[in-house]
């Protein structure tokens, strides 16, 4: 759904970890009363205040529009032996859809590529209901006693256990144990997309990325043992020690997920771009590409930041994990293969580290502040974040020279011998062999057509106005289309037929 904004009954809601009842704040005001506190009950603190610290200034008002966003209270711990992860979360959910619900889906993406994860000690309310999974374990259903109407809220809690892989599986190997460093990709259990198709919840394809989620807010402890540096999403807020472990508190919001990685062998360098922090984790013997990683983001933000508004962030994670991809966007985050940084293996390569770690940073326009289905429609943000890297080095190094990048795609496309397979397709109708080339290759040479046909300032104009437009929200390409084509006052229907649809 886009998200939108709702004008609640006042409603405090009061997260605890131990299945504790919701209490609304008229209950509040009564208890209050009873203990003869004074009569004036003072103002509940906005609950969202604590993200301010997440949000460079400009974006820090959108907090108090987001009021039924949904919000997830979390507790982590990651055991001794590292591969194992357990947590507790409590969900304040607001049905911010037209119609009332019966259910709600929580997405278990570990489980699509073997049984990772269990969810117990489920609760709607602070009252017990049963875990019923569905797509091959990867979606758990959500009955709820009662219907919740629109604008109502309803409070979830589960814990939740995860044995991590220590090989790389399947989704790209993202999330594993592996080289003494944990990537935790979409770990934690979380809602997805509920719009006229109803609860976007399928089996995960095996080409795609697979997450497709409103903006939310995330406030994490995590509990890890004390030699792990930790990255995650959003920022720490607040880090002590209990029982001999370092328990760290991440906010972050809004945004689509919450990525953490882990490793007692990460480096990091840090520079800031305005007022947000870049931080690159790396190991020590590739601190070559730990480096280049950090200048490439430093530019990528500059050039991002002036054609399609301003990062909304305080901080970016640029981490180095092993995957079997060349990177993986989350939110204020990213990981890049840690075989580009080695120049000793056979994916040694830091001319593609520079291109994915220029591809990564632009998805936190095109996915983590615009989400689309990326499911049903993988070009929406996967080949305009190629067009995006193109932009960067256009920026950074001057048309000419960007050129290579362009070469690039007609690389991959010619690995299916350029078929004029249109770029809009669902990701399951592209077989593995076609998906990359399509979607990668032929979809930013669409948008290069675009921009010829529409003219360069148009174009521009109209990347700054879809991120306007929908940032913090969902878009499809018929969006797109309608946006492209009030910008230039022209009918693209022929352009779209001819590289999109068909
Ligand atoms: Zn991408």
């Amino acid at each position: 759904m886009s998200y939108r904004k709702f004008s609640l009954m006042p409603l405090l809601l009061v997260f605890c970890l131990s299945g504790c009842a919701v209490q609304s704040a008229g209950q509040e005001q009564n208890k209050l009363m009873e203990e003869d506190q004074p009569v004036a009950a003072p103002a509940a603190e906005d609950p969202l205040v604590v993200y301010q610290a997440n949000l460079v200034e400009g974006y820090q008002p959108i907090l108090s529009e987001m009021e039924t966003a949904t919000r997830y209270r979390i507790e982590i711990e990651i055991a001794d032996s590292i591969s194992t992860v357990s947590g507790q979360q409590e969900v304040l959910y607001t049905n911010n859809e037209e119609v009332a619900l019966q259910e709600i889906y929580f997405r278990l993406f570990p489980n699509g590529s073997g049984p990772y994860m269990t969810v117990s000690n489920l609760n709607v309310d602070g009252e017990p209901v049963q875990v019923v999974l569905d797509h091959h374990n990867t979606a758990m259903r959500v009955e709820l006693p009662t219907e919740l109407q629109p604008g109502q809220s309803v409070s979830i809690s589960m814990s939740f256990d995860q044995t991590v892989p220590t090989e790389m599986g399947g989704n790209y190997g993202l999330y594993v144990y592996l080289d003494d460093i944990l990537s935790l990709d979409q770990f934690i259990p979380i809602i997805p997309v509920f719009n006229n198709e109803g609860w976007n919840v399928e089996d995960p394809p095996v080409n795609a990325d697979m997450l497709f989620s409103d903006e939310a807010f995330f406030d994490v402890q995590v509990s890890a043992p004390p030699q792990l540096v930790l990255a995650g999403s959003g920022v720490e807020v607040n880090t002590t020690v209990k029982d001999g472990k370092q328990v760290v508190r991440y906010v972050g919001g809004p945004q689509r997920d919450f990525f953490l990685a882990a490793s007692p062998l990460f480096q990091s360098a840090s520079r800031k771009v305005g007022d947000t922090k870049i931080t690159s984790y790396y190991l020590e013997e590739y601190r070559d590409g730990g480096m280049l990683v950090l200048e490439t983001a430093g530019h990528a933000l500059e050039s991002y930041n002036q054609r399609f508004g301003l990062y909304p962030y305080t901080e970016l994670d640029l981490i180095s994990t092993p995957m079997n991809a060349g990177g993986m966007e989350y939110s204020s985050a990213a990981s890049l293969s840690l075989y580009y940084y080695n120049p000793d293996h056979n994916l040694g390569n830091l001319t593609f580290l520079e291109s994915v770690a220029a591809h990564e940073i632009a998805h936190q326009w095109f996915f983590n502040q615009i989400m689309s289905d990326q499911i049903e429609e993988p070009w929406l943000d996967e080949s305009l974040v190629q067009y995006a890297t193109y932009l960067y080095y256009v920026d950074r190094y001057g048309e000419n020279n960007a050129e290579g990048f362009v070469d690039s795609w007609y690389q991959r496309w010619d690995n299916v011998d350029m078929a004029s397979m249109p770029i809009g397709l669902p990701a399951a109708a592209y077989n593995e062999d076609e998906y990359g080339p399509i979607v990668y290759g032929r979809g930013p040479l669409f948008f290069a057509e675009l921009e010829q046909q529409i003219g360069e300032d148009n174009f521009n104009e109209l990347l700054r106005d879809y991120t306007d437009e929908y940032r913090w929200g969902i878009a499809t390409g018929a969006d797109f289309k309608t946006l492209a084509e009030e910008t230039c006052a022209c009918d693209l229907t022929p352009l779209f037929d001819q590289w999109v649809y068909q």
